[in-house]
C-alpha cells in the first residue's frame, strides 16, 4: 500500500499531523505499536473505573486564548470540558499555609497579592510578562518575526535566575513556581520561555476533561479516517526504509511493508533514527549528538480508587511540598518523597463525590536503572516491594493534605517511569521528552527536520512538551510538506 505520509506514533503529536495533512488532502497512515491510540492520552481500565496515564488538564481554552484556535481547528471543543475553579484552579501548599492561583491574570495578581502586599507591583510586572508570552505563544512559532517575547531570546534565558532577578521575596518565588510540576524544575537548565508559556496558558484558563485524555484520541482518529486516512493499532514500526537518501517507506511487526512519499515520526528522536539501519546520510556525529542528550525525570502516579460517595470532588489540582522548595524536585535530603500533585478525576455525572485522585511524584530513571533489563509483568518482587514502598510514601502525604481519604482508599494501582518506557516508548520513561538547557540552546532545541530530506519529526521532544506545546510543533512539523501559509490560512479560517 502507498500513502503520501506515513506517521510512527499515535501520540497526540502523531494524530494531530494525521489530522492536519488528511484535512490539506493528504492520503496519511498512522502506524501504532499499541492496542489503544493516544500514547500519554491513554486512559487504563480497573473495575469499572478509568484512570488518566499522562493527560491531566489544559490551559487557554477560553475563546481567543492559546489553546482554543487550535482545538477549534482540531474539533475537539465539543469535548465534555470543565473549567476548573476561577478563584484558585492551583492550591500550592507550602509546608503548612495554602496559596491559589486564580484564573485571569489580573485575579492571578489580585489573589496572591492579599499573601504578599508588598509585592503586588512585582506581581503585577509578572502577570503582564505571561499575558504577552501566553498571547504571543502561537504566532511565535509560526512567524518568523523577532520581537521582545521571541521564542529564542526567551529559550536563552534561566527561568530560576529570571524570578530571582524579578521577585525579591524568596517565598513568593516558590509560590510562583508551585504549580510547576507540569515540567521539570531544573534550576541549572530549565529556559525561561518553558516555565512562562506552560505557566501562562494555566492562568489564562483550566480546564478537566469528564472522561479522560483519550477522549482526545479518540475524536483526532475518527476526524482522520472521516477525512480517509487510516489509523491503524497493534501496528509497531520496526524499520524506517531509506533508499539513495530518502525515506521510502516504514516496515512494522517485522514483516509488513507500506510505502510513503514522507514519513513523520512522533516517537523519540533517538529511537527514531535506531529504526534507520546504518545510513552514509545519516552522520554518526547527529546520531550521537541525539542519542546522548539527556531526558527529562519521569513521573510515579499512585492511582487512589476511592469508595463510592465518600470523598468530595476538589475542582483544583493541590500541589504540596513538604520542604517549601518546589525546585528540589521533589526529594527531600534524606531522599523520601517531599512533593506531590494530586489531581482529582471529574465525577462522571453532576456528583458531588470523586471516584479517584492521581497521586503525581517526580521520579528518576536512576532509580529505575536496575529494573531497565525487565518487561511488564516479569520485574520480580523487588520492584513490586520498591512500588509499594513509594506508594505509601504518596498515599501519606495524601492523608495528610486530605483528612478526608482517611479509610475510603479502597485499592490503588501505580506506575513508574519503567511502565511509561515499556507501553508509551518514551526514552528512560521520561514524562515530558527531552531536556531543554537554556545554556545549550542549540543542541537541545531540536528541528523537525532531520537529516533525510522526507522524513520529519514531531512530538514533545522537539519544542515544548503538553498538550499546548505539542500541538504547535504538530503545524512545524507539517508545514514542512504543505508550507506554513497554507496551514494558517486553514487555522485562521
Ligand atoms: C505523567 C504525565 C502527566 C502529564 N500531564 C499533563 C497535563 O496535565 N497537561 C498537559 O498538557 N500535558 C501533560 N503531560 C504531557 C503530555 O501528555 C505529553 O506532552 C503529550 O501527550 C506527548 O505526546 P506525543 O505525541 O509527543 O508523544 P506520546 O504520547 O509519547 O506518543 C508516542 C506514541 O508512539 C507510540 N510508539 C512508540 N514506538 C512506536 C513504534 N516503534 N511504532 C509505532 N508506534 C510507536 C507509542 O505507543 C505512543 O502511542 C503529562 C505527561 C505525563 C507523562
Amino acid at each position: 500500500m502507498k500513502y503520501d505520509v506515513i506517521i510512527i506514533g499515535s501520540g497526540l503529536g502523531g494524530l494531530e499531523c494525521g489530522y492536519i495533512l488528511s484535512k490539506q488532502g493528504y492520503n496519511v497512515c498512522i502506524l501504532e505499536k499499541n492496542p489503544q491510540l493516544g500514547g500519554c492520552l491513554q486512559t487504563f481500565r480497573r473495575g469499572k473505573m478509568n484512570f488518566d496515564t499522562g493527560f491531566h488538564y489544559v490551559g487557554g481554552l477560553d475563546e481567543g486564548q492559546s489553546l482554543y484556535r487550535l482545538f477549534r481547528y482540531f474539533q475537539l471543543l465539543n469535548l465534555p470540558w470543565q473549567r476548573m475553579d476561577e478563584n484558585g484552579f492551583a492550591e500550592i501548599i507550602l509546608k503548612d499555609k495554602s496559596y491559589f492561583f486564580a484564573s485571569g491574570y489580573e485575579h492571578f495578581t489580585e489573589t496572591l497579592s492579599r499573601d504578599f502586599p508588598h509585592q503586588d507591583r512585582q506581581l503585577k510586572r509578572y502577570a503582564l510578562f505571561l499575558k504577552n508570552v501566553g498571547e504571543n505563544t502561537l504566532n511565535n512559532f509560526t512567524s518568523q518575526k523577532e520581537n521582545e517575547f521571541s521564542v529564542t531570546s526567551l529559550f536563552e534565558r534561566s527561568a530560576y535566575s529570571f524570578l530571582q532577578q524579578t521577585i525579591d521575596d524568596p517565598l513568593l518565588r516558590n509560590v510562583l513556581s508551585g504549580a510547576s510540576l507540569t515540567m521539570e524544575l531544573c534550576a541549572e537548565k530549565l529556559p525561561l520561555y518553558v516555565f512562562a508559556q506552560i505557566n501562562s496558558s494555566f492562568i489564562q484558563s483550566a480546564w478537566r476533561l469528564k472522561g479522560g485524555g483519550s477522549l482526545i484520541a479518540r475524536e483526532l482518529a475518527q476526524s482522520i479516517r472521516r477525512m480517509g486516512g487510516s489509523v491503524l493499532t497493534n501496528a509497531k514500526v520496526t524499520q524506517i526504509v531509506e533508499q539513495n537518501g530518502l525515506v521510502t517507506g516504514v516496515q512494522y511487526n517485522g514483516e509488513e511493508q507500506v510505502e510513503g512519499k514522507y514519513v513523520i515520526s512522533d516517537i523519540h528522536p533517538a529511537l527514531t533514527l535506531a529504526l534507520i539501519p546504518e545510513s552514509r546520510y545519516i552522520r554518526k556525529i547527529y546520531r550521537k549528538r541525539i542519542t546522548d542528550l539527556p531526558n527529562t525525570c519521569g513521573m510515579f502516579t499512585t492511582h487512589l480508587q476511592l469508595k463510592p460517595n465518600k470523598v468530595a470532588y476538589r475542582n483544583r489540582n493541590i500541589y504540596l511540598y513538604k520542604n517549601q522548595n518546589p525546585w528540589d524536585c521533589g526529594y527531600s535530603s534524606d531522599g523520601k518523597t517531599s512533593a506531590a500533585l494530586f489531581s482529582y478525576q471529574p465525577p462522571e455525572s453532576d456528583g458531588v463525590f470523586t471516584d479517584n485522585i492521581d497521586v503525581l511524584t517526580p521520579m528518576h530513571w536512576a532509580e529505575m536503572a536496575q529494573w531497565a533489563d525487565t518487561s511488564v509483568g516479569k520485574r520480580g518482587k523487588d520492584y513490586t516491594d520498591f512500588k509499594n514502598r513509594k506508594a505509601e510514601e504518596c498515599i501519606g502525604l495524601a492523608l495528610e493534605t486530605i483528612p478526608e481519604l482517611n479509610n475510603n482508599i479502597e485499592r490503588f494501582y501505580t506506575s513508574t517511569p519503567l511502565t511509561y518506557r515499556d507501553y508509551t516508548g518514551t526514552w528512560e520513561g521520561s514524562a515530558y521528552g527531552m531536556q531543554k538547557d537554556y545554556n545549550h540552546l542549540l543542541s537541545t532545541l531540536l528541528s523537525v527536520q532531520t537529516q533525510l530530506p522526507n522524513l520529519f519529526l514531531t512530538g514533545q521532544n522537539l519544542n515544548l512538551h503538553g498538550i499546548l506545546g505539542v500541538s504547535i510543533t504538530s503545524f512545524l512539523s507539517c508545514a514542512k510538506i504543505t508550507g506554513m501559509e497554507t496551514l494558517i490560512k486553514d487555522l485562521n479560517q
